[in-house]
C-alpha cells in the first residue's frame, strides 16, 4: 500500500481529450459513491461532454434527490469509451458488472478514490488517502480543472462528505473538510436536507430487522458483535440484507466496546462483515487481511465460509486488535 501519485494534470488532459467518458462506482452504492459519480457527471455534462454514469442496479431510493440520479444507468450492454473513471472503489471487483463491461470497452481507466486499501489498478491515479470522501477528491480535481461548482455539483459532493464522515463526526475531519463543506453550502447545497435524507432516514423494515438481530448481540473482550442470519431475512420475505442496516455504526457507540462487527449471512457459505472502531483501533487492517478494505474506522469484507466458521476466524482477530495483540 505505497502512496500512489496524484495525477491531477494528466487526468484532466485525458478528460479534455476524451470524446466519450464512462463513470462507474462501487455496487451497493452509498452516499459517497453516488455523490462522487454525480458530482463529476454533472460538472462534465455542464461542459457538454458525452458522459455515461452507471452503477449496478442504479441509484438507491434514498439518494434519488441527488441531481442527475435519473440519468444513472443500472447496467451497461452497449457502448465504448475513451476514458473510464472509477470512483470510490478500492479494487476493480467492487465496480461490479458495470465495471467489467466498462473496463472491456474503455481505452484507459482513471482510479479516483480515497481508500488506504486501494489496490492501485488503472492507468492514472487520483487516490488521496487523506481525503475524507471520494467527493473531496472530485472537488479538488474540479478546482484544479477550473470547473464551476454549481448547485447540481455541490449537492452530490456535500452528500459524500456528510455520509462518509457520518455527519462530520469521524477523526479524519479537519478544518479543510469544513472549508470545503462551506463552499458547497455557499454553492446552494442544503446541509440539513442532505443530513435528513441520508443519516436521519430509514424504512420501518429496518426496525423490524433490528428487532430480530438485536438478540444476537454479544460483547466479548471489547468487541461487540451481531449476526444478521438468513432466517431473519426469510422471516421478513427478504432475499438479501439491506445495504443500510445502520446497526454496526450504532453498536460502536457502546462505551465498553473498541470495535463493532456485524456478520451478514448472504448464503450458506458466504458472509459479509461490516466493521467499525473507536479512533484508537484500525479495522481497515483486519478487513484487508480478509480480502476486503475500507477506512481506519469503517471497513468491510466478504468472507467465504459458514456464519460459524467466519465468526470463529474473525472474532480472534478483532479481540487481538482491541487488546493490543496486533491484528
Ligand atoms: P459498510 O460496513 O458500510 O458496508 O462498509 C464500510 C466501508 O468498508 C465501505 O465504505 C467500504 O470502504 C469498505 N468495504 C465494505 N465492504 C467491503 C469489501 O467487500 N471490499 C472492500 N474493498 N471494501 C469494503
Ligand atoms: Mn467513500
Amino acid at each position: 500500500m505505497t502512496a500512489l501519485p496524484l495525477q491531477w494534470t494528466e487526468a484532466a488532459q485525458a478528460i479534455e481529450r476524451a470524446d466519450r467518458i464512462l463513470l462507474v462506482t462501487h455496487f451497493h452504492p452509498d452516499g459517497d459513491a453516488i455523490g462522487s459519480l454525480l458530482g463529476l457527471a454533472n460538472a462534465l455534462w455542464a461542459r457538454g461532454k458525452q458522459v455515461d454514469a452507471a452503477v449496478d442496479g442504479g441509484v438507491p431510493d434514498f439518494l434519488e434527490y441527488v441531481p442527475g440520479a435519473d440519468r444513472v444507468l443500472p447496467n451497461l450492454t452497449e457502448g465504448s469509451w475513451d476514458v473510464m473513471v472509477s470512483l470510490d472503489s478500492s479494487d476493480e471487483e467492487r465496480t461490479g458488472e458495470c465495471g467489467v463491461y466498462g473496463r472491456a470497452h474503455s481505452t484507459m481507466v482513471i482510479n479516483l478514490d480515497h481508500h488506504r486499501t486501494n489496490t492501485g489498478f488503472g492507468s492514472l491515479y487520483l487516490v488521496n488517502v487523506n481525503a475524507v470522501s471520494a467527493t473531496e477528491v472530485v472537488y479538488d480535481w474540479l478546482m484544479h480543472m477550473g470547473d464551476p461548482i454549481t448547485t447540481d455539483v455541490a449537492i452530490p459532493l456535500l452528500t459524500g462528505l456528510v455520509t462518509d464522515t457520518i455527519g462530520f463526526r469521524v477523526s479524519s475531519v479537519t478544518a479543510e473538510t469544513l472549508r470545503i463543506a462551506q463552499k458547497l453550502i455557499e454553492a446552494g447545497a442544503q446541509l440539513n436536507l442532505i443530513m435528513a435524507r441520508t443519516l436521519n432516514s430509514q424504512k420501518y423494515a429496518i426496525v423490524e430487522l433490528w428487532k430480530r438481530v438485536l438478540p444476537t448481540v454479544q460483547l466479548e473482550q471489547g468487541v461487540i458483535s451481531a449476526e444478521l442470519r438468513l432466517e431473519h431475512l426469510a422471516d421478513m420475505g427478504l432475499t438479501e440484507p439491506p445495504s443500510d442496516l445502520g446497526l454496526v455504526s450504532w453498536l460502536v457507540s457502546v462505551d465498553e466496546a473498541g470495535v463493532s462487527v456485524v456478520f451478514k449471512e448472504m448464503t450458506e457459505n458466504r458472509v459479509e462483515i461490516s466493521l467499525r472502531s473507536k479512533v484508537a483501533y484500525d479495522v481497515a487492517s483486519v478487513a484487508f487481511q480478509l480480502g476486503g478494505g475500507g477506512h481506519r474506522q469503517a471497513s468491510g469484507a466478504t468472507v467465504q465460509g459458514t456464519l460459524a466458521e467466519v465468526r470463529a476466524r474473525v472474532m480472534p482477530m478483532l479481540i487481538a486488535l482491541v487488546n493490543g495483540g496486533g491484528a
